[in-house]
């Protein structure tokens, strides 16, 4: 380590410190020609110097002002690079985007893991098209990302991020390619942006149901959507072969997608 810096568990410091694994994130990103990426936490920058090579711009959130004279020092000369000292959670990123005009956006970072899914919940929500994200996660929470339906770890978030992004698990990392070493091992996820999923005529009300749905873990959809026209959600589920019996985690996303659009 070419620094000195008290990691901070309550910001989820852990440093990569593997080089292959860098690279290998890199690599698979696939980064297209004139491309921004937007950052999550740079830490000291280990990945960051990684990607100001691969593209045309960096935009680097970083909510620990202690870490400025490594960044600082590693990044003066980069014009490609810059770091907002703040908290992702709490900026307007279409607007800190808005003096870039590059034709496309990512999100490549090693998130703190702690806010994984408002991070991400953020990301969808800026209404900004953003094509890729390359993220490091926690292992348990990326097989709750990629679940298929009838499996344990699928629940509301699998159906919501998978009505926007196509989600592959690309590879694992293990506890020991960090400092601090955690006590989770990681695998990187890479979500690309759907061009052509069937959507939703309210999407906020499908959210919704979606997240009804799976309120009571062992409850099934009668009980779970007993608020919601029961007879229509029973028609759609009927013409599947199913019925209000059933549980939301063997719910497809097309069929929560049919019963959303038939109540709304
Ligand atoms: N990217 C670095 C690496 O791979 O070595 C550091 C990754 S570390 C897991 C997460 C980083 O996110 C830390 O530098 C932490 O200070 C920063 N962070 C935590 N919460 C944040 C927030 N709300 N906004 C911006 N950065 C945050």
């Amino acid at each position: 380590m070419d620094y000195q810096h008290n990691f901070k568990k309550k910001f989820g410091q852990n440093f990569l410190n593997d080089d292959n694994i860098l690279n290998k994130i890199i690599i698979e990103s696939k980064i297209p020609e004139d491309t921004l990426i937007i950052e999550i936490g740079p830490g000291s920058g280990a990945l960051t110097n990684k990607l100001k090579n691969s593209a045309a711009n960096v935009l680097a959130y970083e909510i620990d002002t202690d870490l400025k004279n490594i960044l600082t020092a590693k990044f003066h000369d980069d014009k490609n690079v810059k770091i907002i000292w703040d908290d992702f959670l709490n900026r307007d990123i279409a607007k800190d985007i808005s003096e870039y005009d590059n034709k496309n956006i990512y999100v490549i970072a090693n998130i703190p893991y702690y806010i994984t899914t408002p991070i991400i919940e953020k990301i969808i929500n800026s209404g900004i098209d953003i094509e890729k994200i390359v993220i490091m996660i926690q292992k348990e929470v990326g097989e709750r990302f990629s679940a298929k339906p009838g499996s344990r770890d699928y629940s509301s978030i699998t159906v919501f991020l998978n009505y926007f992004y196509e989600i592959k698990e690309l590879f694992t990392v293990s506890k020991n390619c960090f400092t601090p070493r955690p006590n989770v091992d990681s695998v990187v996820v890479s979500l690309e942006r759907k061009k052509d999923q069937i959507r939703a005529k309210d999407e906020d009300k499908f959210f919704k149901l979606v997240r009804d749905s799976f309120q009571y873990k062992r409850k099934n959809l009668r009980n779970n959507l007993k608020n919601y026209d029961l007879e229509k959600i029973e028609e759609v589920l009927v013409s599947k072969g199913k019925d209000l019996t059933t549980r939301a985690e063997t719910i497809d996303l097309e069929t929560f997608i049919e019963i959303s659009n038939k109540l709304f």
